[in-house]
C-alpha cells in the first residue's frame, strides 16, 4: 500500500512519483472520494476509488488487505496534504502492516513542514500538536500544559476559532512569545507573518481576510526560567507576598508580559 502526500492547493505540488503512484495503482483509497475526484481529473488519471475516513477506517482495513491479498495494488490519499497527520490513515496503515504487507510513503506536501521550513527556528525541535480541543475550556486547558514546553509548537486551527485561540495563547503563554501565522499555504492568497504573541489579535483585526482560509501556528518554545527579565521577577515578588502562587503568577504574567508558566517554574525552583 503507497501513503501519497497530495498538495495543499496548489496542484503543481503534486510530485512526479506520486502522480506515476496514482496512476499505477487499482484502487485508491481517499478520505473524500468526490474531493479526489477533481485532482485525479486534473491530472488524467482513472482509477477506482473507495471512501476511507475515520468513521470506516478499521471496516476499510479489512477490504484493503483482501484487495492486496489478491496481489493488487493500492494508494492512500487524504484531501490534502499527508495522510495520518490530523487526517485518517494512522489505523489503517497499522493493520496493512500487521497483516504482512508493506506500506510505502509517497512523501510530499504537508502543512505543518510547509510552515515549519519557513518559521526560522534554528534551536531546538519541534512538537506537532495539530488540532487543540474544539471547546474554549479544554483548549485553555491544553494550552496550560503545552505552556512550559521548550521546543517550538506547531497547531492547526480553524478558521472560525483562530482568533480565539491566539488570544487564549498570548495570555497562557506570554505577550511576548513568538507566533508565526501561515495562511492558505501555496494557495492565491497565501499569507505568512511573524511577530510576537501581543501583535496576532491587531493582525487578524487589521483585514477580515485574515480570519478566513486554513491554518498552522508555529509557536516559539518556552524560553528558559532562569531567563526572565529582573523586572518580572520583582513584580511577581511583590505579587507573591500578598497573593498565592498561580493567582501572583496569572498576574505578574499580565502586567509584565512574561510567560505565565515561567513566572510559576522561576517560583518553584526558587523554593525548592
Ligand atoms: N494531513 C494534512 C497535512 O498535514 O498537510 C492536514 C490535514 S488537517 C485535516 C487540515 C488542517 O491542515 C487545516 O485545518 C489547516 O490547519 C492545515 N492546512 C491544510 N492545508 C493548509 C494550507 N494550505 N495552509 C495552511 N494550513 C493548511
Amino acid at each position: 500500500m503507497y501513503v501519497v502526500a497530495t498538495p495543499l492547493g496548489n496542484m503543481r505540488d503534486l510530485s512526479a512519483r506520486a502522480r506515476d503512484t496514482l496512476a499505477a495503482v487499482d484502487v485508491i483509497a481517499a478520505e473524500d472520494t468526490r474531493h479526489s475526484q477533481r485532482l485525479l481529473d486534473a491530472f488524467g488519471i482513472a482509477a477506482r476509488m473507495m471512501a476511507v475516513h475515520r468513521h470506516n477506517e478499521q471496516e476499510a482495513a479489512g477490504r484493503i488487505i483482501d484487495w492486496l491479498a489478491a496481489g493488487r495494488r493500492v494508494a492512500l490519499i487524504t484531501d490534502a496534504g499527508t495522510p495520518a497527520i490530523s487526517d485518517p490513515g494512522a489505523r489503517l496503515v497499522a493493520r496493512v502492516r500487521g497483516a504482512g504487507y508493506a506500506v510505502t510513503p509517497i512523501p510530499g506536501a504537508c502543512a505543518a513542514a510547509a510552515a515549519l521550513s519557513v518559521a526560522g527556528i534554528a534551536e531546538g525541535g519541534f512538537r506537532f500538536v495539530g488540532f487543540l480541543p474544539a471547546k474554549a475550556a479544554a483548549r485553555r486547558g491544553a494550552l496550560m500544559k503545552l505552556a512550559g514546553e521548550r521546543d517550538a509548537l506547531v497547531f492547526y486551527e480553524a478558521p472560525h476559532r483562530v482568533r480565539a485561540c491566539v488570544a487564549d495563547m498570548a495570555e497562557i503563554f506570554g505577550s511576548e512569545r513568538e507566533i508565526l501565522v501561515a495562511r492558505e499555504l501555496t494557495k492565491l492568497h497565501e499569507e505568512i507573518a511573524a511577530m510576537p504573541l501581543a501583535a496576532a489579535g491587531a493582525w487578524f483585526a487589521a483585514d477580515a481576510n485574515r480570519g478566513r482560509g486554513e491554518f498552522v501556528l508555529v509557536v516559539h518554545g518556552a524560553a528558559p526560567a532562569g531567563e526572565l527579565d529582573a523586572e518580572a521577577v520583582r513584580v511577581l515578588d511583590l505579587l507573591l507576598a500578598e497573593l498565592p502562587l498561580k493567582a501572583a503568577a496569572r498576574l505578574a504574567a499580565e502586567i509584565t508580559g512574561a510567560p505565565r508558566n515561567a513566572l510559576y517554574a522561576h517560583t518553584l525552583a526558587r523554593r525548592r
